[in-house]
């Protein structure tokens, strides 16, 4: 695609978008290695990108400036609130920059509620978390996960009796970034009354980046929203729901949010968020997806991943090409293939394995070319 006319740039400039984006689009269809969804089309919110946004503050609370999209921006954290069931008059969030800033915020609540409480989370959790433990000087233990990614309760609740703290803060990790692999809230919430917790003494956050926006549509139910007993849930929004940049959305309780809130002092909304200016067009692509798709278009897209995902594991089982997968997930872990296959389909590789996510914008048409890559190689 050439570049607009009436460009402001040189000819050799001009160039080197075009370049640029020849080869995005090259490499763009062997992206099945990384889980960002790529079926969407924002073009209609073109005009909005001749506008400066900023959703500064809170944003239930307008700011004084009226260049903001903070009405959509409302109804976005209300549809997750829904979807996760949080409850109906105690109910807050906002959307961010992606799934890290919204596991900062909650580790952030979950310490002003609990300032000594050590945080505890598994080693199949994503480096964010040791990251944000590490900002925010908080004592941390690292629980071992089974063979499927997922936290191994037996060794939590060991752990939870030797270290004998009055209040602990969970980090459950709903689709771990190599296996897919959910923890389970209500396991973690029994393993935590067994060792003497009661309901008051825990925070439990769940990093649900990945699988967050479609675990509710699952065949299978795993627990992990406000009524199974979550305070927090943070999604990313550039992985399932599909956005041009990194963005996300925290959803929590409005209660957990009046604990750090500030008063901005001259912006005319509460300082009630992680970042300070916010963008302003993420929450109206947020918004257009789920306005476009609606509840059973979000349920059929996820649906049509993890049927994806039970093909290729098909098709890898018919090359002998040793495979796994977690339940319901859009995730195949295999083998790890040479060099040139991780390079060519951008597979993210640990020791020895390797995985394709199964997310809307992937084909089968492309995982059969994948397919015959391996066969290639036998
Ligand atoms: C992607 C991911 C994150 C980080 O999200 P970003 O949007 O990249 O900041 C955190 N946790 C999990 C489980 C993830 O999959």
């Amino acid at each position: 695609m050439p570049i607009k006319s009436k460009s402001d740039l040189s000819t050799k400039d001009a160039k080197t978008l075009e370049k640029f984006l020849v080869a995005i689009e090259k490499d763009y269809p062997y992206f099945i290695g990384f889980p960002g969804s790529t079926d969407f089309d924002y073009s209609v919110l073109l005009p909005f990108f001749g506008y400066l946004l900023n959703n500064v503050g809170d944003p239930f609370i307008n700011p004084l400036h009226a260049n903001h999209s903070k009405q959509l921006e409302a109804e976005v954290v209300d549809f997750f609130a829904d979807l996760f069931r949080a409850p109906k008059n105690d109910r807050w969030g906002y959307v961010n920059n992606g799934g890290t800033e919204g596991n900062m915020y909650a580790l952030y609540i979950a310490r002003q509620l609990f300032p000594e409480a050590p945080v505890i989370y598994s080693d199949a959790a994503h480096y964010s978390i040791p990251k944000t433990t590490g900002i925010l000087r908080m004592k941390e233990y690292v629980i071992p996960s089974d063979q499927s990614g997922e936290m191994d309760y037996l060794l939590l609740g060991k752990k939870l009796k030797e270290i004998n703290a009055k209040k602990v803060i969970i980090v459950a990790t709903i689709g771990t970034t190599m296996t897919e692999a959910k923890d389970n809230i209500s396991t973690i919430k029994d393993t935590l009354s067994k060792v003497g917790y009661g309901k008051t003494d825990y925070y439990i956050h769940c990093d649900a980046a990945l699988a967050g926006a479609y675990s509710a549509f699952s065949t299978i139910k795993h627990p992990f929203d406000f009524e199974d007993g979550a305070d927090s849930i943070s999604i990313s929004g550039h992985k399932f729901l599909g956005c041009p940049m990194p963005s996300g959305v925290i959803i929590t309780k409005k209660t957990h949010r009046d604990t750090v809130v500030r008063d901005s002092l001259y912006t005319g909304s509460p300082d009630s968020t992680l970042s300070g200016s916010r963008n302003g067009h993420t929450p109206i692509m947020l918004w257009y997806a789920i306005k476009k798709l609606g509840i059973d278009g979000l349920r059929k897209r996820a649906i049509h991943s993890m049927e994806l995902a039970d093909y290729l594991q098909k098709q890898l089982q018919a090359i002998n090409w040793k495979s796994w997968k977690n339940e319901s997930a859009f995730t195949v872990v295999i083998k790890r293939p040479p060099e040139e296959i991780i390079h060519k389909w951008q597979l993210a590789t640990y020791g020895e394995w390797s995985h394709v996510i199964c997310m809307p914008g992937v084909t089968k048409e492309r995982l059969d070319i994948f397919i015959e890559d391996l066969k290639g190689i036998h």
